[in-house]
């Protein structure tokens, strides 16, 4: 056999990394250790989300050093469902993993998801068994919302499931052609179909650092989820004013019954008020919904791309260099 020749990468991982320059080397060791335990050829592609504390440069010595490291540098930062479909875009393994870089999710998982892709899934999801160090409002909002999920789209996203997975190189294939900008991958990677199964995993504390996921872009990934996956927001217009309708209709019959009876009705201004302000504030509501979805063609309309690479990571390092 040549040695010289290019051998084909069994499994690429993904990590999309931002500000994580405490953490990011303990992650490279840990992860080293586990896939050279696996005896077949890996790569893993570090994604620079725009970071500002020097996680750039330590990529870049990192790949300097191990040719497995894929460096992929982004102007700046565009977010971390973003992070992950460069990656996707630039793995070129048979199996692909996705995790974060912060050590929550543990890389000695990896060898698990495997093992069932192996047995022949195409899909494996870690589900989040116990999650240690983090807040009782983020675990109960948390779980609140895939249960939401759930129940408005038509998906099953499975229940408490992050992105650490393993995908087959022909989801993979199909995911990277939905190119839709306000991303939602774990309700893509259930969207999909093929033969999916989770496996228990105990989500551990940041080893470092803070969490870059503060409410609000928790907040923001939980509506593109929403409308990515549903229309029930747009249709809640209908049903609400259906209700004030019926609402409306028995006022009437009342009020036609009393001056039947030429008794005195409900009068006032109070009543007025109260009614203004409630159609009011549900008209005002329906509209922002309607918003929702309008600002999210005009996005798609635009057709920008979705991320931007300082060049590719080979002539980004010999630049580097010179
Ligand atoms: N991340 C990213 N871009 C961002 C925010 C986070 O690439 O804008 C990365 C981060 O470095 C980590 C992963 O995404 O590797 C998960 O983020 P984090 O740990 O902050 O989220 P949490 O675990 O608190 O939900
Ligand atoms: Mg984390």
């Amino acid at each position: 056999m040549n040695s010289t020749a290019p051998k084909t990468i069994r499994y690429s991982v993904i990590a999309p990394v931002y500000n994580e320059i405490e953490g990011l080397q303990e992650f490279y060791r840990v992860l080293h250790d586990v896939m050279e335990g696996l005896g077949e050829a890996w790569e893993v592609l570090l994604v620079d989300d725009g970071s500002t504390d020097g996680t750039r440069d330590l990529i870049l010595t990192l790949a300097d050093q191990d040719a497995r490291v894929v460096p992929l540098i982004f102007t700046r930062n565009f977010g971390h469902q973003i992070a992950v479909t460069a990656g996707m875009d630039h793995a070129r393994g048979e199996a692909v993993i996705i995790i974060d870089a912060d050590l929550q999710d543990p890389p000695q998982v990896i060898p698990e998801l495997i093992e069932k892709w192996k047995e022949g899934y195409e899909v494996v999801y870690a589900v989040r068994r116990e999650r240690e160090g983090e807040t009782w409002f983020k675990r109960t909002s948390a779980s609140a919302f895939y249960r939401l999920i759930n129940r408005i789209t038509d998906i099953n996203i499975p229940l408490d499931t992050g992105d650490f997975r393993l995908l087959d190189r022909e989801v993979l294939q199909v995911l990277n052609g939905m190119r839709e900008r306000e991303r939602f991958l774990r309700g893509m990677s259930a969207w999909v179909g093929f033969n999916q199964i989770g496996i228990p995993y105990d989500r551990k504390s940041r080893y470092a650092g803070k969490s870059k996921y503060p409410f609000k872009k928790m907040l923001k990934l939980a509506l593109n989820a929403v409308t990515g996956f549903s229309t029930l927001p747009l249709q809640l217009a209908e049903y609400t004013g259906f209700a004030v309708l019926a609402g409306w209709l028995v006022y009437a019959i009342v009020w036609i019954v009393f001056a039947a009876l030429k008794k005195p009705f409900l009068t006032g201004q109070a009543l007025t008020i109260f009614i203004i302000l409630l159609l009011g504030g549900l008209i005002l509501t329906f509209m922002g919904i309607i918003g929702e979805y309008i600002s999210r063609i005009y996005d798609e309309a635009k057709g920008r791309p979705l991320y931007i690479l300082r060049n590719t990571p080979k002539t980004y390092k010999s630049k580097e260099k010179k």
